[in-house]
């Protein structure tokens, strides 16, 4: 029989918890046996001390125990992408229906966006009536019949989680790779996964702040996960500049339809879709390999089979049934578009990603604080990337906000955030290392 004070000095001492004890201490998280203060104690010792790699596998399956784990009887392997944030970062909302339509399911469990970086369930909000909060027999039932759903956490998903996470926010002790990583692996693995696909950010609009903890970061994910038994890869993928051109809701709700719909194909967002899906579906045995998956997610998306299968997410979760045919009038539009210049004409050489980001929360399109509001129709379109030519006819930005005031007051720091030089630089790659 363990207790949280016996558990508190070892790990304070650095001796390594035991399976048992670590299930212990997951499970007082989820029941209140342990007090705030001891999970605070915990969260701290854990940040100085770390875990181990044994640790860190007990602690993603005891805090995925702590709540309902699903479990699948398909005729085809189910899988998942997780991706670590980041500004215009859609792939979620082609990818998932693209997996459906190569024949895996997908039950897409979703975050919202917080501080600079977006996320899927705001995206998918910005489609009138569409419903993020379903109730776990009611996902089982959609993946089932169409091939995915992208919905929100229900309260009985790694409830362990959700205290620790909620603890460490106001203890200092987020970042840390041990307790980033469990947080992430005990949420996704509850949805039953057999293989995950990991997109983890590198660059100026990433989460983690060096690349050296982000390549950390990315090699922990995947040991982890394996060691919890789901087969799992890693790109890690770059967020030196937006993926896609537009960063806020319904913006990139528009970008992922003109994908899906065929008006925009050789995208950064369109490649990097194809690239974590096949990865993904090489893991799941429904590819011979990451060039052939590619090669299926690819057609899907032009074939039209990817958006088939979103139009029926779309209208199961209750948005529009005409959302793919009619999605330019379905969608909510800013009042004011105000067109950004360079102060002189030159190239794009680096771009602060995070700062565009934060200039989409300024506008309404994201939050500081969980429960703020989100105006889905506000962002930037139109983002130059790294290596373009800009001038008085290419803007940097296209600003769509709710006012000319509020416009105007984000103008200045959108403009800082892109450095320009009178000759062109490389543009960074896409993917900058697969981990395995
Ligand atoms: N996302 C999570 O879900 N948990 C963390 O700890 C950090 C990012």
């Amino acid at each position: 029989m363990s207790d949280a004070r016996t558990i508190l000095l070892k790990l304070r001492d650095g001796t390594p918890l035991t399976e048992a004890e670590i299930f212990w201490f997951a499970e007082g998280l989820a029941t209140g046996a342990v007090s705030d203060a001891q999970a605070g104690a915990f969260a701290m010792a854990v940040c100085h001390r770390g875990l181990g790699e044994q640790g860190r596998v007990h602690l993603t399956n005891a805090m995925r125990a702590s709540g309902r784990s699903l479990r699948w009887d398909l005729d085809g392997p189910v899988v998942d992408k997780h991706s670590t944030g980041g500004v215009g970062d859609c792939v979620s909302l082609l990818l998932a229906p693209a997996l459906a339509a190569c024949g895996a399911f997908v039950p897409m469990i979703s975050g919202r966006g917080l501080g600079h970086t977006g996320g899927t369930l705001d995206k998918l909000e910005a489609i009138p009536g569409y419903n993020t909060q379903v109730a776990p027999d009611d996902l089982q039932e959609i993946v089932a019949d169409i091939g995915c759903a992208i919905v929100g956490a229900g309260a009985d998903l790694a409830p362990a989680d959700r205290r620790l996470y909620a603890i460490r926010d106001v203890t200092g002790t987020v970042a840390s790779i041990d307790l980033i990583t469990a947080s992430i692996l005990s949420k996704k693995l509850s949805a039953g996964l057999e293989a995950l696909i990991l997109d983890v950010k590198l660059g100026s609009g990433a989460f983690m702040a060096s690349d050296a903890e982000t390549l950390a970061l990315a090699n922990v994910l995947v040991a982890t996960a394996q060691g919890a038994g789901c087969m799992t890869t890693a790109l890690v993928t770059d967020m030196n500049q937006p993926l896609a051109r537009a960063a806020g809701n319904a913006l990139e709700v528009i970008e992922v339809m003109e994908v899906l719909t065929g008006a925009a194909r050789d995208t950064a967002l369109a490649r990097l879709t194809i690239a974590l899906g096949g990865e993904v579906l090489a893991l799941g045995g429904l590819a011979a390999d990451a060039a052939d998956g590619e090669g299926r997610i690819a057609t899907v998306l032009s074939g039209g089979e990817a958006a088939e299968i979103f139009g029926e997410m779309v209208a199961e979760l209750g948005g529009p049934a005409d959302f793919v045919d009619r999605w330019p009038d379905r969608l909510p539009a800013a009042p004011v578009m105000i067109d950004i210049h360079p102060g002189e004409a030159g190239f794009i050489t680096a771009i602060d990603t995070r700062a565009l980001g934060e200039v989409v929360v300024a506008l309404g399109g994201g939050r500081i604080r969980q429960e703020d509001r989100v105006d889905p129709a506000v962002g930037l379109s139109e983002i130059a990337r790294i290596g373009m030519r800009v001038d008085g006819a290419t803007p940097l930005a296209r600003i769509h906000a709710g006012s000319e005031d509020r416009g105007r007051a984000v103008a200045a720091r959108l403009r800082r955030a892109f450095s320009i030089a009178g000759r062109p630089v490389d543009a960074p790659p896409l993917i900058h290392e697969r981990i395995a």
